[in-house]
């Protein structure tokens, strides 16, 4: 079985890929190669910040690897929080924070358009390949929603009356940003 490292910790990210890719490829977490310390996330560009993650692992354990980076890209604030929307609200990663500063930014503004946009960055023996994917929607005025994770909240995806938080992981997995990104990156591992 192929055998991979996703560069996570976020254990509903790993669930989501893990449902996606199916049982064909073994995944594993940094956890599981105990990888404890905190990769550095300084570009200014999501697939340069995947391709620093990726090349982290690969570089220090030799093992064939994928990282991801995600923003979420509002249309009236020029893309923002884009590569910055982990620490929209500072460095805390604090999601709460950052929906309600984001719900402030947005306050009275009819164009509530946003995207979010996902890279996935794989090193495959050496060879760098990126997968993207995006799913186009609109910020809500008020947190809908308890599933999922970051601005599931107050994220509705067009053509949809509930947020990806309502809607639960399954649903969210059929249409999602990573969903996308991850489909193209598995129709990719499965062809080699
Ligand atoms: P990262 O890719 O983990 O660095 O995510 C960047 C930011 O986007 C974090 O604040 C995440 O919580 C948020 N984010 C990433 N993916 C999703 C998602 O699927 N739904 C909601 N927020 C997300």
């Amino acid at each position: 079985m192929k055998k991979f490292v996703f560069a996570t910790n976020n254990a509903h990210k790993l669930e989501e890929v893990r449902d996606i890719l199916g049982d064909k490829i073994e995944l594993l977490s940094l956890k599981d190669i105990n990888c404890h310390e905190e990769i550095p996330e300084t570009a200014d560009t999501l697939a340069g910040n995947a391709l620093l993650k990726a090349r982290y692992v690969y570089d220090k354990y030799h093992l064939n690897c994928f990282a991801d980076d995600t923003g979420l890209e509002v249309e009236a604030l020029n893309g923002a929080p884009g590569v910055y929307s982990a620490r929209y609200a500072g460095d805390a990663h604090n999601s709460e924070a950052n929906m309600k500063k984001l719900l402030h930014e947005l306050e009275n503004m009819e164009n509530r358009k946003a995207q979010f946009h996902t890279v996935f960055a794989l090193i495959i023996d050496g060879k760098e390949h990126l997968f993207e994917g995006n799913v186009k929607g609109e910020i809500t005025k008020v947190h809908k929603g308890t599933s999922g994770f970051g601005y599931d909240p107050i994220f509705q995806p067009e053509g949809y009356h509930q947020t990806f938080a309502e809607m639960g992981n399954e649903e969210k997995n059929k249409i999602s940003h990573r969903a996308k990104a991850t489909e193209k990156l598995c129709k990719f591992l499965k062809s080699i």
